[in-house]
Formats: C-alpha cells, sequence, structure tokens
C-alpha cells in the first residue's frame, strides 16, 4: 500500500469524523508501521483490547504523530495489537498555518498543563517556553508534557504531535526572523493581535505571552528594538494561561482551519 500522494486531509478526514465522532485515535510511532501493518504499543494495545474490548475485525483509527491518520481493521490482538490499514489520510486534524507559542514559564504547573492540552486541541504547532524576568519557574516536565499532548492528540483527532521545546531566553525568541507578535497589557486596546492577523493572514508566526508577573519594561524595549511588535489582547487583563489560549483561539478562526 502506498501512502505517498494523499492529498491534504481536511475534506476525508472530515468525512471519516462524521461516521466515527465518538473515536479517541490510538497511537503509534512511524517506525510501528511496516508496509500495510501497525503494531500498536504495548500501552495502546492494552486499551484497545482490555479497555475498550475491540477485537479482530473491528475498524480503528492510528495517528503517527507525524502528520498520518491510518483508518484499518484490528488483525490480531495481545500485547501488540496488530491493525491492517485499509486508508491513509495526510495532515488529518492540522491547521494550514504554523502558529509558535512562546510562554513564560508560570509558577503553577497545573496552568501551564492546561494552556498545553488546549494548545493541541486549538492546532499550535509549538509551544516554546521562555525564561523571562519575572518567571519564578525555569524548568519542564518532560514525562508530563509528553503524555498530556500525547493524550490531547489523540482526543481532539491531530495526526502531529505539538512539539514542545526546552526552555530558552526571551531575547533568542522575539530576535526570531518573521512575524512576532508580544502580547502586552499595557498598550493600547486598539492595536490588537487580531487586527494583526486579519491584515496580514501570515501562514507562520510566533505569538508571546508573559508570565504571571508580565513582561518587564526592560523586556517590553527589546521588543521594539528587535523588531517584535507589542499587541494587545483587549481591555481586560488576562491570566496568563487565559491569554494564551485566546491567542490560539483566535489564530484559529483567522488563520483557520
Ligand atoms: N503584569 C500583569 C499581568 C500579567 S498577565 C500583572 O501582574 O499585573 C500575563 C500575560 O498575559 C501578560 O504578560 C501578557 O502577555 C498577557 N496578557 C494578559 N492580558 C492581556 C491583554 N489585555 N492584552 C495583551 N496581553 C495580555
Amino acid at each position: 500500500m502506498q501512502t505517498e500522494g494523499f492529498t491534504s486531509g481536511f475534506h476525508s478526514h472530515f468525512e471519516a469524523l462524521k461516521k466515527e465522532r465518538h473515536i479517541t485515535n490510538f497511537y503509534a510511532p512511524p517506525e510501528a508501521r511496516t508496509g500495510e501493518r501497525i503494531r500498536l504499543p504495548e500501552d495502546e494495545s492494552h486499551h484497545l483490547a482490555r479497555v475498550l474490548r475491540l477485537g479482530e475485525g473491528d475498524v480503528v483509527r492510528v495517528v503517527d504523530g507525524c502528520g498520518m491518520l491510518y483508518v484499518g481493521r484490528v488483525a490480531a490482538i495481545g500485547r501488540d495489537a496488530v491493525v491492517v490499514i485499509e486508508d491513509a489520510i495526510a495532515d488529518a486534524g492540522e491547521p494550514a498555518y504554523s502558529l509558535t507559542i512562546a510562554m513564560g514559564l508560570l509558577k503553577s504547573r497545573n496552568r501551564f498543563e492546561v494552556f498545553l492540552e488546549k494548545a493541541v486541541e486549538l492546532g499550535v504547532e509549538c509551544v516554546v517556553p521562555i525564561l523571562t524576568a519575572h518567571s519564578e519557574e525555569s524548568r519542564i516536565n518532560r514525562r508530563r508534557v509528553d503524555s498530556i499532548v500525547l493524550a490531547a492528540t489523540k482526543q481532539c483527532g491531530r495526526s502531529r504531535l505539538m512539539k514542545v521545546e526546552e526552555p530558552r531566553s526571551f531575547e533568542s525568541v522575539v530576535s526570531t526572523q518573521g512575524d512576532v507578535f508580544v502580547c502586552h497589557e499595557a498598550v493600547s486596546p486598539t492595536d490588537t493581535l487580531l487586527r494583526r492577523l486579519l491584515d496580514r493572514k501570515p501562514t507562520e508566526c510566533v505569538v508571546v505571552v508573559g508570565p504571571e508577573g508580565g513582561f518587564s519594561e526592560n523586556e517590553v524595549l527589546q521588543c521594539g528594538q528587535s523588531g517584535a511588535e507589542v499587541v494587545s489582547l483587549g481591555v481586560r487583563r488576562l491570566r496568563a494561561e487565559t491569554a494564551a489560549i485566546a491567542v490560539a483561539s483566535l489564530a484559529s478562526a483567522v488563520l483557520g482551519p
């Protein structure tokens, strides 16, 4: 079976979703596939056979985390379940634009994790945790991050895993080439991110959101020097994770699907 040459998955993916609205995808990395057969990892096999009580002949959907969605039938269960592919859809559930959200590391791990889950659902391609003057945290818990991203990916029907980089400096992010928008509550509420996105319709952009304590004056000054644009999300002061979720949602509405 060939998987190259499948066109963008939006319409076929939509058809598949209509038929199987309730179905959560399984995950198997690309190397788990040999030709038409996919060997599911042990925990996914357990979920398939023991939790969902699926068996030979049942139709399942498997994503590889790199942009492929496979529809196939269970051919064997056991420690490693085997799925035989019947159809493949490229870029299923993936947006046509690329949004990176650089997020000040939050003191509240819980709030940061809620943001990660919502970012996956809203189609964010990459999250860069940033170290800022007012960040009170400097590390992420890689195991927890990976498991949140994977669960949300399977749940919402994406086929690509959102990247979460290791934390890096505010300076390295604002000096990125291209469209970089820095959200700051103290700019005119008429100078909105929404307006910039509508005017420019970027296919790729980076949006920066501060931690609980916001950005320092020096950081806001640095934006001007590095060509990043400071923008508003409206008249109310949002919590950091609310601001970041609003950014992902705005981008999806303006640049979508
Ligand atoms: N400095 C503030 C609040 C920080 S809110 C204080 O402690 O009083 C956390 C982050 O959310 C901000 O750094 C900013 O990136 C974003 N944010 C919140 N409300 C915003 C708004 N109305 N416009 C733009 N960004 C906002």
